[in-house]
């Protein structure tokens, strides 16, 4: 199969963003989210030759399942695209990726409000040397420089500061690459370009709403979902289904739940996300691949 038409391609493309602007968890996401963010952000992504993914949340000991999932089937989708892929997260958050087989993996701890992490930033860009930096649901520093949960409570104690390489990718120099954020709250790396409404639409919003921008932003109802989203925009322009089984989707929630991941909202070790059944997340999948087929069947017809 290949690319669909233009016509096609936006139709499908609008379906898959109906998708994901479903808002199971009640927060308002139609009050922040892009429009129109879903196209532009694949088709960049499909120009990837080296990407770098972050990903991890912390909540409890280690992390929340919302963020790892996404971030490693978005991996998956790239790499099958011929991108290299390596992922980037804290030791914190890092045996969730090391569960999924998320590799290579890069662990880095900068210590959030730290002035030296600008030029540590930058040394790290420089030796990974990404096309592309991508986040999936990791904490964006808010505009007093903390970082903070859905519950407006100070995380920065119990994660890094690798928004800092998102800001570092944005300056001009040698450190440029194109940036792609996704998230669900308003607190999230990449929520800066929506600073302004998060901190209207959001409970605690003005405290929360992360100040650090992106190049695009895909906001979904909840993280993983955005990430599964721009791998079924990526199957459409590829021409060919990229996402994961279902089973393999579940699979991979429970593999981060035993390895010490909990659900973001009911901070509980089930094999559940953002307090929704893990069937809600394969119904997703579900939805998407029927967009996929229907985009495929109408171009055959
Ligand atoms: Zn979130
Ligand atoms: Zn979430």
């Amino acid at each position: 199969m290949t690319a669909p038409e233009p016509d096609h391609l936006a139709r499908a493309l609008r379906a898959i963003d109906a998708l994901l602007a479903e808002d199971p968890g009640a927060r308002g996401i139609a009050r922040f989210r892009p429009h129109g963010a879903l196209g532009p952000a694949a088709r960049a992504l499909g120009e990837a030759r080296r990407v770098a993914i972050v990903t991890g949340f912390p909540r409890g000991d280690v992390g929340e399942t919302d963020g790892p999932p996404g971030a490693f089937a978005l991996g998956l989708a790239l790499a099958a695209r011929g991108a290299e892929v390596l992922h980037v997260t804290d030791a914190r958050t890092a045996p969730l990726l090391v569960a999924l087989g998320a590799a290579p993996l890069v662990t880095v701890d900068l210590p959030p409000r730290d002035p030296a992490n600008r030029e540590r930033a930058r040394r790290l860009l420089d030796d990974l040397a990404p096309t592309h930096l991508v986040a999936v649901e990791r904490p964006g520093r808010a505009a007093d420089g903390t970082y903070r949960n859905m519950r407006g409570q100070d995380i920065s104690t119990r994660t890094s500061a690798l928004d800092e390489l998102f800001l570092v990718a944005g300056e001009e120099g040698p450190w440029r690459c194109t940036t792609v954020c996704v998230g669900d709250g308003g607190n999230e790396v990449g929520m800066g370009v929506v600073a302004a409404r998060v901190a209207e639409a959001v409970p605690h919003g003005d405290v929360i709403a992360s100040v650090v921008p992106t190049d695009h932003l895909v906001v979904a109802g909840v993280s993983n979902w955005g990430a599964y989203g721009l791998v079924a925009a990526l199957s459409l322009l590829a021409g060919r289904d990229l996402l994961p089984a279902p089973e393999a989707a579940r699979e991979h929630v429970a593999r981060i739940v035993a390895a010490g991941a909990v659900d973001g909202v009911t901070g509980l070790a089930e094999v559940t996300v953002d307090g929704l059944p893990i069937e809600r997340s394969l119904d997703l999948l579900r939805a998407l691949r029927r967009v996929l087929e229907a985009t495929w069947r109408a171009e055959g017809s």
